[in-house]
């Protein structure tokens, strides 16, 4: 797989343009080959804990979405968007 797709660290919220090998080799936790695109799980990179994540507060620590933080909140929204936004920000390499 050579294209490249966005990823966006949901608790540092910075971004790197890489192939999901690359992504997956520094340790992203991030779709395609970690979960699925438009599912909820952790989008993190290899630094982030995973209880920093929206989506541990929702399997975890059985927060409802009205107690998520507003950046949680973002995240998954923006997850739920990312059928669409990954199709345009893909990039062909
Ligand atoms: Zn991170």
């Amino acid at each position: 797989m050579t294209q490249k797709f966005e990823y966006i660290c949901e608790v540092y919220g910075i971004t790197k343009v890489m192939t999901p090998q690359e992504a997956f080799k520094e340790g992203w936790d991030y779709p395609p080959l970690m979960g699925s695109f438009g599912v909820v799980s952790p989008r993190t990179c290899g630094n982030c804990l995973i209880t920093e994540t929206a989506w541990w507060a929702l399997a975890c620590d059985k927060k409802q979405i009205k107690d998520l933080s507003n950046k949680q909140k973002e995240t998954i929204q923006r997850i739920l968007n990312e059928s669409n936004y990954t199709t345009s920000s893909m990039i062909n390499v």
